[in-house]
């Protein structure tokens, strides 16, 4: 039963009845540009909430995806995973959500929520294999979902994040992947005011990377390729910048870092970042997933060094994370588009030619 008189008669789940028609923009083949297409949303169990869709930004993983990349997609597949919107019914169980309120749905819509990582907010590494936005089998009726680029969601109330008063909605969708992927290892490794960070690779990821240091109070250096990234980097907020492709530069830089936040989505040699960490120092690596060449021992033995990886992060965290940027008035740097522009866009991606985030405005429809 729900805890407030304030959801009317008709949108409760009760009246909402069964499966419901949704619309949405999906590819029936690796080689197929999307189109539009429709299905069904499930009917509500009792703790789930539907989500009237307002804007859906497009990550990397969305045209990997869709282009079956890494292996695994089942056609039809519909992507997106960093989802904002407004419920608009509620589950007979559901007390954490109201009709009307603004929400958001990241990479997950459902896991076990008994074993040890779901117990401890790591839902992403559920034993039982959490349950993805899109591409992934349901746990009770085995119906593959269906992500962001529709009109409606319906998703396990826990996965539904509070969207904090007053922020920007419009903003808020690329924070559900790229706000998340980025936070969760600089909160991990506890990166702040004495933190000397240093972000490679200037693109959806690298571009939060720089302002979530900032914003925790780290001194945050740009490493690219590219003088003109470097300028950007100090306008979304870096400290300094080192052109890697500059062999004095990257010498000089030896041993200055406590944390290096690796973005680059391709696989890369390491070698050269890992001289760059100072003693203890880590790097992190949260964009390439293709193997990766090898790196010399000695430079991690050596000062004591570091290595690893980070995926998403729990909901606790992402939640913890949206807070965070409502109150320091952080947002990602969006570029809008309508819905039918979104094979334009995906080609645009794969040049790299966005700044940083290309988020769908699901109001000029579907
Ligand atoms: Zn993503
Ligand atoms: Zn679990």
């Amino acid at each position: 039963m729900a805890t407030t008189a304030e959801p009317s008669p008709t949108t409760t789940a009760e009246a909402a009845g069964g499966p419901t028609k949704a619309k949405g923009w999906g590819t029936d083949a690796p080689d197929q540009p999307l189109h539009p297409m429709e299905f069904e949303r499930r009917a509500l169990r009792p703790d789930d909430v539907a989500i009237q869709i307002t804007y859906a930004g497009i990550c990397h993983s969305d045209l990997h995806t869709a282009r079956n990349d890494w292996g695994g997609t089942r056609y039809p597949v519909i992507p997106g995973h960093e989802i904002v919107g407004t419920v608009t019914a509620i589950g007979n169980e559901v007390t954490r959500h109201r009709v009307g309120d603004t929400v958001a749905v990241g990479c997950m819509v459902d896991s076990c929520m008994e074993c040890d990582q779901c117990l401890e907010g790591w839902e992403v590494f559920c034993r039982k294999g959490c349950v993805q936005t899109y591409n992934s089998e349901d746990y009770h009726d085995h119906t593959i979902s269906k992500g962001g680029y529709t009109d409606h969601v319906v998703v396990r109330d826990h996965f539904c994040l509070k969207v904090p008063e007053g922020m920007d909605v419009s903003k808020i969708a690329p924070l559900l992947c790229a706000g998340i992927t980025t936070y969760s290892p600089l909160r991990q490794y506890n990166v702040g005011p004495n933190t000397k960070m240093a972000v490679v690779g200037l693109g959806g990821l690298g571009h939060m990377g720089v302002k979530l240091g900032a914003a925790l109070g780290a001194h945050v250096t740009m490493i690219t390729t590219t003088p003109s990234k470097g300028k950007d980097a100090r306008e979304l907020g870096a400290h300094d910048v080192i052109i890697s492709t500059d062999e004095q530069q990257m010498r000089d830089a030896a041993t200055r870092f406590d944390f290096i936040l690796n973005t680059i989505p391709v696989s890369h040699e390491i070698d050269g970042y890992l001289n760059l960490l100072g003693r203890s120092g880590r790097m992190v690596i949260v964009g390439a997933l293709t193997p990766m060449p090898g790196f010399t021992g000695f430079n991690i033995i050596w000062w004591n060094r570091a290595v690893g990886g980070s995926a998403i992060g729990g909901i606790p965290e992402t939640q913890e994370m949206l807070d965070f940027c409502a109150a320091k008035g952080i947002y990602p740097d969006c570029e809008f588009i309508e819905m039918n522009q979104v094979n334009e866009a995906y080609e645009r991606l794969l040049k790299n030619d966005v700044r940083y985030r290309f988020v769908i405005d699901m109001s000029k429809g579907l």
